[in-house]
């Protein structure tokens, strides 16, 4: 069982082996099937057990294959990435960037960071340049979504790190709305990933409300 086995496409399975990748780790193990399948899906994951590869890897492989065809924004300016990573600190935001931008080398897909605490100048530049995969904090995105830099409308991945910090900073409310903006046209095109340490009540809500007929996996 190595990443040789698993059919993500060649220039991402390439890029794996770059990396030095070869076994996946137990969470990867059982999470990357459920993906490829295109099944949501809620999975315990502690920092360091290879999720930021359990949910990149399925993203960048469906992006690979898939639709990046075709995406007319409403307005010129206005980014319409086909990828979402949400992350609680700019920190691992900016960790779970470098990591997807070595997955995506030479795959034709594009990845942007979007945090705050730093000047977003530069971000909406980037975001211009076109994006697949924005990885973002929430606070951030809010304020992108209300300048109408960002649409969410072409969404077709939707990854949710490390949940259960998010709620611990108060982020509910963004989140909530920023899934909000998803749920525009057919629903049940949206696959999602939601990753926590932990499971209490509220991000057992949360994915009740975010996931559709998703499996839980406790690794
Ligand atoms: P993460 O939990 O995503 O922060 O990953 C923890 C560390 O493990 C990172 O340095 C990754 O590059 C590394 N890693 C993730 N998956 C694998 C794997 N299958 N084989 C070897 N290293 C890995």
């Amino acid at each position: 069982n190595t990443f040789a086995d698993i059919d993500l496409g060649d220039a991402l399975n390439e890029n794996i082996r770059r990396c030095k990748y070869v076994r996946p780790t137990p969470v990867q193990r059982h999470t990357i099937p459920i993906s490829l399948a295109g099944r949501d899906l809620m999975a315990c994951a502690q920092t360091g057990s290879g999720k930021t590869a359990a949910f990149c890897f399925p993203i960048i492989s469906g992006i690979m294959r898939g639709q990046s065809a075709q995406r007319a924004p409403r307005m010129p300016r206005t980014a319409c990435p086909l990828a979402l990573i949400l992350s609680p600190t700019r920190e691992l935001s900016s960790q779970i960037h470098d990591e997807a931008k070595k997955f995506a080398y030479q795959t034709g897909v594009k990845v942007v960071v979007a945090y705050g605490g730093a000047p977003i100048s530069q971000q909406l530049r980037e975001l211009e340049r076109g994006v697949d995969i924005l990885v973002a904090t929430p606070g951030r995105l809010v304020d992108l979504l209300e300048r109408a830099r960002v649409s969410l409308q072409m969404i077709r991945y939707l990854a949710l790190d490390e949940a259960d910090r998010m709620l611990d900073m108060g982020f509910e409310p963004q989140i909530r709305k920023i899934v909000q903006q998803m749920d525009m046209p057919p629903p049940g095109l949206r696959q999602t990933m939601l990753f926590s340490a932990t499971f209490p009540k509220e991000i057992q809500r949360l994915a009740s409300d975010f996931l559709s007929n998703y499996i839980f996996l406790a690794v």
